[in-house]
């Protein structure tokens, strides 16, 4: 018989989210009626904007048309959306060739990993976004799983915490490494500065690696000193890919929509610029993005459009003061719990140092009917914290938040 591939064998359950959703039932299950809120959600909530959406239902009847219809268009994606990303998003840092449109963030990151193969050494922020770590142990880059050190051979963890201000400490990354960054971050909601992503940039120039740049949340940025881009920062060019998405600021998380940045000045060891290959990826194991979809990112990159978004990222940026607001009350001063939030990233990455994840998780769950994320699910340095997600409608986040101010701790 045919055997299984060894990046499965070592790949470890999928724990977090089907963890939280046996208790979430086991809960109800004992408690019928209980009106669950979830601060949980890593996903949008909001309907699309009216300018994109019928800019996308416009473009759908067209399609019914002969003079409208269209197949397979590039697959690297349509020249149009390739100039207004690269004009509109990076003015003067990428030019539109360097722009590959994709069906999302999370897809690219998993191509990616068959761009650098298995035997690269891979650094990943602790605590961090479950597909870099998953998507590398599924390629084989992972080597054996070493339990011993909570994590895997080929597999870099660079702690993020509060006592560093959630920015790593890069001489563990060994040379030659793919080191995945995301900023603004997904579980911390931490937000990188110039300096900071100076020193990353300056530490992958030195020592041959390459940065895979997540920049999904970059439209929750409203402090302007802080970097939107990767390329924001001198040397990026030579040193860094990174991945974007419609996802977050326009909510569409289910039209899919995405894209990578690979600047023709990053190259391979040998000389090869990473765009080649990247490309080659792109038409042989992707056939472009959904046309429709490319049409509600045009729309969405225009003046309306690009206004509507910002109005949808304010909604739950007003979510995230609330439930800011609420974690500040007495009861949570006075058991010494520490929020993390600077209202630039939609999640509050909040310390509860007298208790695990999972004991905070069920006691917020058993007193107030309310689902947070436990901040082991996403790394070791996410032992002790909660994430509690702005991805909600307001009457809900208000209610939820009045019942956690009377949370017993
Ligand atoms: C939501 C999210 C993405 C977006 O993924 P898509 O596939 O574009 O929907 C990427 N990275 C992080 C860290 C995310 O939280």
């Amino acid at each position: 018989m045919i055997k299984r591939n060894a990046g499965f064998v070592n790949l470890t359950a999928g724990y977090l989210f089907p963890e939280i959703t046996k208790r979430r039932t086991e809960y109800l299950s004992s408690h019928t009626g209980a009106s669950i809120i979830s601060l949980g959600i890593g996903n949008t909530t909001e309907p699309i904007t009216p300018y994109i959406s019928k800019a996308m239902s416009d473009y759908v009847l067209s399609l019914g048309t002969p003079e409208g219809y269209t197949g397979y268009g590039d697959e690297q994606g349509s020249a149009a959306l390739r100039d207004k990303i690269a004009n509109i998003l990076y003015p003067g840092m990428v030019k539109n060739n360097e722009v590959f449109i994709s069906d999302g963030a999370k897809c690219d990151i998993g191509r990616i990993q068959c761009l650098f193969g298995r035997n690269v050494t891979v650094a990943v922020q602790d605590p961090a976004y479950p597909v870099y770590v998953d998507g590398s142990v599924i390629i084989g880059a992972a080597g054996r799983q070493n339990k011993d050190i909570c994590g895997y051979s080929g597999i870099i963890y660079m702690p993020c915490t509060p006592e560093n201000n959630f920015f790593p400490d890069l001489s563990v990354v060994p040379p030659d490494s793919l080191i995945y960054f995301c900023s603004p971050n997904n579980p911390t909601g931490a937000v990188s500065t110039r300096k900071e992503l100076k020193k990353l940039v300056d530490f992958a120039l030195a020592r041959g690696c390459i940065i895979i740049f997540d920049a999904a949340y970059s439209a929750f940025i409203r402090d302007k000193n802080l970097p939107k881009t990767i390329y924001e920062i001198p040397g990026a060019r030579e040193c860094a890919i990174e991945v974007n998405s419609f996802s977050k600021p326009a909510g569409f998380t289910g039209v899919r929509l995405g894209w990578s940045v690979i600047p023709e000045s990053l190259v391979f060891e040998d000389g090869t610029p990473v765009s080649a290959d990247w490309n080659r990826i792109m038409t042989t194991l992707f056939n472009g993005a959904s046309n429709i979809a490319q049409y509600g990112g045009l729309a969405a990159l225009d003046g309306d459009g690009l206004v509507e978004m910002k109005s949808l990222i304010d909604y739950y940026l007003e979510n995230v003061s609330v439930i800011h607001e609420a974690l500040g009350c007495d009861n949570f001063v006075k058991a010494g719990i520490e929020v993390y939030s600077t209202g630039n990233a939609p999640y509050l990455w909040v310390k509860f140092p007298a208790y695990k994840s999972w004991e905070i998780f069920d006691k917020i769950l058993e007193q107030c009917q309310i689902i947070t994320t436990p901040g082991s699910g996403f790394g070791p340095a996410g032992e002790h914290f909660l994430r509690f997600s702005s991805f909600g409608h307001h009457k809900d986040i208000q209610t939820a938040c009045e019942r956690l101010v009377t949370l017993r701790l």
